[in-house]
């Protein structure tokens, strides 16, 4: 079959399109109905099928290949490497169901995780699924004001977490921030599971804080029943952010997100059961979900972890790792490349890479010059796939699996099958034609896998993602793009202030919020620029309260330190903006707004656009004259 014809048939009869897709996945019981429609934009998928993501994920593989490697686990931070068969994480995983439910988690209590790249907390995400409880992952960079107001969205029952994670050779302590971002939190979990990895010292919270290793002997010989679940039980939350300060919980299902998973492993990753997939991101992004977790457990192969950077030991480390395990498949993102790039390619040369069969990279815009070089150096396809947190699995590839259609270089493919995809002219809402710019839109239903709604607020589902375009509903993803005549589509930039560090989504709101709250800042802009290796980096330009508080040079300096300082303590260094220019006015239009894409421009050396509307143009200068010193 032809990959258009594929698609026609997924757009046309999507109903008996994902029918046949769902039996790539394990029911317990049948679904009724494929698609409930209904109540637009709200879709059902699979309706009254029952399911569970930890069963498609192991138990179903038990059968086969019990003693075949589901998940690598390693760290060249501590220097150790788990291997764990399915039949192994089959009981790791029933252990700490166990533990859970002990600690009283039943069915749809939420349990968060925030945990560095170690085994235990794949365990604790399948042990969730397996149970019926809903996780959400935080990111372990975020720091305990981002970890907070997840807490207040998510209200755990139960927290898991650990002593801390380790990065270029140091610990980063993860239990002070916790503790910290559970005293600001409204909401308390009733309890606390913490894995001693013996990094950093961990004093237990009594009554709250358990420790998993005495609970681990505890349930030893633990046999947790899986419990099914009707397809659209939520499965997880996790969060992302947008143009507010407060981020948005993207809430998935179960059985449309497993059959979206098994979907794509086959027809865009190419997966086969035995073999193994190296994603390099973290669990707590959305890459570390779909395809470090759940999807390629579902397709039956083997998963790595890995806890380190790209470079430490040496820029060979991931070439090495592709070698012992024989990855066939790897995932990672653009940032990571340039990272390499930086390095000898004999680091790269020195292993048997006979395995790889093709590099999938995401996350941020992928430039021609890195893709033709990794290109060059693997001689295996380099596949851009563009999705989002809130899709689950790539919206724009290309689907090796059904037909080799050609990649483009600049270009992250053509529309996946599923997604209605166009590019819409924000003004009239009309589509725009072949290469004309406009903002990248799908009609509804979305497929499967994809978020139901923003987690325990569907007015702000319909609101943020819905509600953008004149005469229709369309959802948004908040990407300017043009196709081209022959379908391959190119991404042009976020059309709101997210902005992307080294494929990392960042809400430059929650940036300023943050630097706000520093005693001498009375306002603050953050815009993304572009960089060189990161994609973009977060720049600030804060007005002070006491400007004649700074006047050498010296004091500059030390105050840019402190208010990068508050956002290292309140969100994490992964939001830490590279520069902080202080000024004395900044550029707004007369009704308040601030002119974001202005100052973005200036930093980037481009004309500030149109400033018809702006209150006062000295203030330009003034970022200009910032920008240059
Ligand atoms: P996240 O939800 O963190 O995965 O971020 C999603 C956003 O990252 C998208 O809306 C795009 O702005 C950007 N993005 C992801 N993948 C790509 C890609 N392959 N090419 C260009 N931009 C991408």
């Amino acid at each position: 079959m032809t990959y258009a014809a594929f698609y026609q048939q997924s757009i046309q009869e999507p109903a008996t399109f994902w029918d046949q897709e769902a039996k790539l996945i394990d029911w317990k019981e049948p679904y009724t109905q494929v698609l409930d429609y209904s109540r637009p934009p709200f879709a059902k998928w699979f309706v009254g099928g029952q399911t569970n993501l930890c069963y498609n994920a192991v138990d179903r593989w038990l059968a086969t290949q019990a003693d075949k490697a589901a998940l690598i686990a390693i760290s060249t931070e501590t220097n150790t490497e788990n291997v764990y068969s399915f039949a192994e994480l089959d009981r790791e995983v029933q252990r700490m169901a166990a533990i859970m439910l002990g600690l009283g988690v039943v069915q749809g209590d939420r349990v968060l995780i925030y945990m560095p790249m170690v085994a235990e907390a794949a365990f604790a995400m399948l042990a969730c699924a397996r149970i019926g409880a809903v996780h959400s992952v935080v990111f372990g960079g975020f720091a305990s004001k981002s970890l907070a107001t997840r807490i207040d969205d998510a209200k755990p029952v139960l927290i898991v977490s650990a002593d801390a994670g380790m990065r270029g050779g140091k610990a980063v302590p993860y239990k002070p921030l916790l503790d910290e971002a559970i005293t600001l939190a409204q909401h308390k979990p009733a309890k606390v599971l913490l894995i001693d990895r013996g990094l950093d010292p961990m004093p237990l919270v009594a009554g709250r804080d358990v420790a998993y290793a005495t609970l681990r002997e505890q349930h030893l010989d633990a046999k947790v029943p899986v419990t099914w679940l009707e397809s659209n039980a939520i499965s997880y939350i996790l969060y992302t952010s947008g143009t507010t300060g407060n981020p948005k919980g993207v809430q998935r299902d179960v059985g449309g997100y497993a059959v979206a998973l098994a979907s794509s492993m086959k027809h865009i990753f190419g997966g086969n059961p035995g073999e193994t997939y190296f994603a390099t991101s973290d669990i707590g992004w959305v890459v570390g979900h779909s395809y470090i977790v759940y999807g390629p457990l579902i397709a039956g192969m083997a998963t790595i972890m890995y806890e380190g950077t790209p470079i430490r030991p040496d820029a060979g480390i991931w070439w090495s790792i592709v070698e012992k395990y024989k990855v066939t498949r790897m995932f990672s993102a653009p940032t990571a490349i340039r990272v390499l790039k930086k390095h000898p390619s004999e680091l790269m040369k020195k292993y048997d890479l006979s395995s790889l069969k093709a590099l999938y990279l995401a996350g941020e815009p992928l430039d021609e010059t890195t893709s033709s070089w990794i290109s060059g150096e693997l001689g295996v396809p380099i596949i851009d796939n563009y999705w989002q947190t809130e899709t689950g699995w790539p919206i724009l590839s290309v689907a090796r699996g059904i037909e080799n259609t050609a990649t483009r270089l600049g270009s992250p493919g053509v529309a996946m099958y599923g997604y209605k995809v166009s590019i819409i002219n924000e003004n009239t809402g009309a589509e725009c034609a072949a290469n004309e710019k406009g903002v990248l839109a799908i009609q509804g239903p979305l497929p499967p896998g994809c978020l139901q709604t923003v987690y325990g607020d569907d007015q702000r589902f319909v609101q943020t993602y819905w509600s953008n375009f004149a005469h229709e509903q369309l959802y948004s993803t908040f990407d300017w793009g043009i196709k081209d005549a022959d379908g391959y589509y190119f991404i042009l930039g976020r059309t709101d202030d997210v902005i992307n560090v080294a494929g990392h989504r960042l809400g430059t709101r929650e940036i300023e919020e943050s630097i706000s709250s520093h005693p001498q800042i009375s306002e603050v802009a953050v815009v993304g620029v572009e960089d060189k290796l990161k994609g973009q980096v977060a720049v600030a330009f804060a007005i002070l309260k006491h400007p004649e508080m700074v006047v050498s040079e010296e004091g500059r300096r030390a105050l840019e330190a402190e208010v990068m300082a508050v956002v290292d303590k309140q969100l994490g260094a992964v939001a830490r903006p590279s520069r902080v220019h202080f000024v004395a006015m900044l550029p707004k239009t007369r009704s308040g707004k601030l002119l974001r894409r202005s100052i973005q421009a200036i930093c980037e050396g481009r004309d500030a656009g149109d400033l018809t509307t702006i209150e006062d143009p000295a203030s330009l200068l003034q970022i200009k004259a910032a920008v240059i010193a």
